[in-house]
């Protein structure tokens, strides 16, 4: 099974949320499968910088996007374990800063042209690679539109006719929509500009156009599955999910075991097992000292956060809950950056509550991994999540969660008072702050007894969250694309 990976970035070359973690990841459980896979993806300023031994790929080509000629170039370089990449190189499009924007001006204006001209670009790095996949492998809406261009256009092409695309959903809020006006860049036969198409109340929408036109449609958790076919959580789309209920499946995301693994993380002042977790209180002690906590408060229980600052991810309960949180003895730790407005209602919090809450306001790999040792219970209250990768992290570290149960929360944790013998977690069921306080005193509760919150512990230890379960069901997903295209 040959399969090219389309997506707008990848650890570790650009990353700003899960999709990068899954892109780097999944590729190389897949290629222990015995897949031949390799990653496409724009070549960023950042991207640049991690892969200083880029080798060119044929010569130029040119793409044409609505009336304007773009001159592209290929490179190719491979992942630390030897998944080959091809890049597409437009420092006109890519050699910025951000990936999709700067936080102060939000989104680039030609976010269009860019994935526009990504997504074309795929048909010509198979021609300049003389590589022709038996699945395009498309993740979110910056790579949607290689779906209708497939099935419109590229599968005439003899070397494409045995192709077939899988697209996956990484989170359904953010959905490429465009003005009708772009509609002539996306070099779309008009037939597509319906409600069965790409066209979406009066616009362009380069998500639906993956998730109409694809052969397959998978997303990120099992539950979300479900999920986005409600209009709770469907952001307009649920009813084009309905519809393509039969080709919809959730596949959970795994995490890297390897980097993400307390017995031996590098990033840690100390490692530890389920056996015996004594770095833990290592790893706790420098967090406090890390994130500017007294020691004395050392023996408080240590509450940790880490994420996007973003609407999805809960701070609207944490603020609610907050003042009565910190009448409990517990101290909170936040790692985050993201929305303003977020960022300074937390640093407004910690002002009122400076010895018990410290916000780090930025992207710290290293910080990531020590809140998710040294800390005693993760909080994790989404509104929505389509998998997740924290929750799995902390139940790996023995720092066992409290999260609302939805989306790949609801899959990933087993809950303590529903199953007493394997429960791992703390779930709450109703997008409430009261609820979520319940399930933080909860397991405070559970905490002060050792011999019980060390039996959780080790059941969360336990669990295999690693991707070659995933992978494997990755892998029945293309063989069953590619046999109905190839009976
Ligand atoms: P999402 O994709 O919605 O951002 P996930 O939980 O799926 O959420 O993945 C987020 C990834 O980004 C995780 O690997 C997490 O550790 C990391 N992350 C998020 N914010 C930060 C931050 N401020 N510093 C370091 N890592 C972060």
């Amino acid at each position: 099974m040959q399969i090219l990976f389309c997506t707008s970035e990848a650890s570790p070359f650009a990353k700003t949320g899960g999709l990068a973690d899954v892109a780097g990841s999944l590729p190389e459980a897949l290629h222990k499968l015995g897949c031949d896979v390799r990653i496409f993806m724009p070549l960023y300023r950042c991207a640049r910088e991690m892969a200083p031994d880029l080798l060119p790929l044929g010569n130029g080509r040119t793409l044409r996007i609505g009336p304007h000629d773009y001159h592209v170039h290929f490179w190719q370089s491979s992942t630390p374990s030897g998944i080959p990449v091809y890049f597409l190189e437009k420092d006109e499009f890519f050699d910025r800063a951000g990936l999709y924007g700067s936080p102060l001006r939000g989104d680039y204006e030609d976010n269009a042209e860019r994935f526009i001209a990504f997504s074309q670009s795929v048909r010509h790095l198979c021609e300049a690679a003389g590589w022709f996949p038996s699945i395009f492998h498309l993740h979110d809406w910056q790579t949607g539109l290689v779906a209708p261009y497939f099935k419109t256009n590229w599968r005439h092409d003899p070397r494409f006719a045995r192709s077939a695309t899988v697209f996956t959903i990484h989170n359904i809020a953010y959905q490429g929509v465009f003005p009708a006006g772009f509609f002539p860049l996306l070099n779309l036969p008009p037939t597509t500009w319906s409600f069965q198409g790409v066209e979406f109340w009066g616009q362009c929408n380069l998500l639906k156009a993956g998730i109409v036109y694809s052969d397959f449609v998978t997303t990120v958790s099992p539950r979300y599955a479900a999920e986005i076919t409600t209009s709770d959580f469907g952001f307009g789309l649920e009813g084009v999910l309905k519809e393509r209920e039969k080709s919809l499946r959730g596949i959970l995301n795994g995490i890297d075991t390897d980097i993400w693994d307390p017995g031996a993380d590098s990033l840690l002042p100390a490692n530890y097992t389920a056996e015996d977790l004594s770095g833990k209180k290592t790893c706790k002690l420098a967090l406090c000292r890390q994130a500017g906590f007294s020691e004395s408060s050392f023996h408080f229980p240590m509450l940790g956060m880490i994420g996007r600052l973003a609407a999805q991810k809960g701070f609207d309960l944490l603020e609610k809950i907050l003042p009565d949180l910190m009448k409990l003895p517990v101290n909170l730790a936040i790692l985050g950056s993201g929305d303003a407005s977020i960022e300074q209602s937390l640093q407004a919090m910690e002002k009122l509550f400076p010895d018990r809450l410290k916000l780090t306001n930025r992207y710290d790999e290293q910080m990531a991994h020590l809140i998710e040792a040294g800390s005693d219970i993760f909080l994790m209250p989404s509104r929505y999540e389509p998998c997740g990768l924290n929750q799995m992290y902390s139940l790996r570290y023995g720092t066992i969660p409290v999260v609302f149960a939805t989306g790949g929360l609801e899959n990933s944790v087993r809950d303590v008072f529903l199953h007493p013998d394997s429960g791992t977690g703390f779930k709450f069921t109703r997008y409430e702050p009261q609820a979520f306080l319940e399930k933080i005193e909860s397991a405070l509760e559970f905490f002060k007894d050792l011999r019980k919150w060390q039996e959780i512990q080790k059941r969360a230890m336990a669990r295999d969250f690693s991707w070659a379960m995933s992978a494997k069901r990755y892998l029945a997903v293309y063989d069953k694309v590619w046999g109905k295209r190839n009976p």
